[in-house]
């Protein structure tokens, strides 16, 4: 039975599929500054990393990828883009959230009700048959973090809102399967950009805003390797950045490796694109 989703493409699987053949599968359910939220999927686990669309769009969303049940919700920072239909989505289904302590506190004096495992930046821990190890990243939250998630002989790598990349997000995203990326803005594009005041434009380009699509693909010459499949690019600027730039800039560096055949997409803001698997 294929999955229903409305812009079906080629690499979408089955949850028939998915029974016989427990890989890492993760998509993204909007990304973007409006609301950022992805699912990861190993074996008879399924997690959500972000929680920013609102909580209707999240379980839409979800059931048109075949997913019900959520055994658990990863927190990156408390940022609204990130947090935004936690409140709500709480309220209707009691699922486990992780973050750190510092976020977790922060959340709790908002009124965000809920079962919470805190742990602090860089210690792992499992959830099911995942194993998720945690990396600080650069951005003006309280603390935020990023996330490898293992199952089997596969992992996944996420990293957004990450003002500049340290050795230690390069280190803990290395010989990764998959990965999602953030790639805010196009240099050029901030820089012309009429709507954004100067000093929001400092923020979003300083060492705690965003990463820039040349940024990311540095990281990414210095990440990827021959076993790396899936690289989806995420939390794309609508004003200040374009999905053509910014995979031709990642597409530019995987070229010169010689890894032409790793896919990239962009991931979209109003609908989910379907699965990818590692
Ligand atoms: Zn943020
Ligand atoms: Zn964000």
């Amino acid at each position: 039975m294929q999955v229903s989703v409305a812009n079906q493409a080629p690499y979408l699987t089955s949850d028939a599929h998915l029974r016989h053949d427990p890989h890492v599968q993760f998509a993204i359910l909007g990304s973007g500054s409006s609301g950022n939220a992805t699912l990861a999927k190993c074996a008879h686990t399924t997690l959500l990393i972000d929680a920013g669309l609102s909580s209707k769009q999240l379980v839409a969303r979800a059931q048109k990828l075949g997913v019900e049940a959520i055994d658990g919700i990863l927190l990156t920072h408390e940022h609204g883009d990130h947090v935004r239909g936690l409140k709500t989505l709480l309220k209707q289904r009691n699922i486990p959230l992780y973050t750190t302590s510092a976020t977790a506190h922060v959340l709790r004096e908002t009124g965000i009700v809920g079962s919470w495992h805190t742990f602090e930046a860089g210690q792992a821990f499992a959830i099911g048959d995942v194993t998720v190890q945690s990396f600080s990243i650069l951005h003006d939250a309280v603390d935020p973090v990023g996330y490898v998630l293992r199952c089997g002989e596969k992992n996944l790598g996420l990293i957004s809102d990450a003002g500049h990349v340290t050795h230690s997000v390069t280190q803990h995203l290395q010989g990764m399967h998959g990965l999602y990326l953030e790639a805010n803005y196009d240099d050029d594009l901030l820089a012309a950009d009429t709507k954004r005041p100067w000093s929001i434009k400092q923020r979003i380009s300083s060492r705690h805003g965003h990463l820039s699509n040349r940024q990311a693909a540095e990281l990414l010459e210095n990440i990827s390797h021959a076993a790396l499949r899936h690289v989806v690019l995420g939390h794309l600027s609508s004003d200040c950045n374009c999905r053509q730039i910014a995979t031709r800039t990642m597409r530019d560096v995987l070229t010169s490796k010689g890894l032409a055949d790793v896919q990239i997409n962009c991931a979209c803001q109003d609908e989910t694109c379907g699965w990818w698997q590692l």
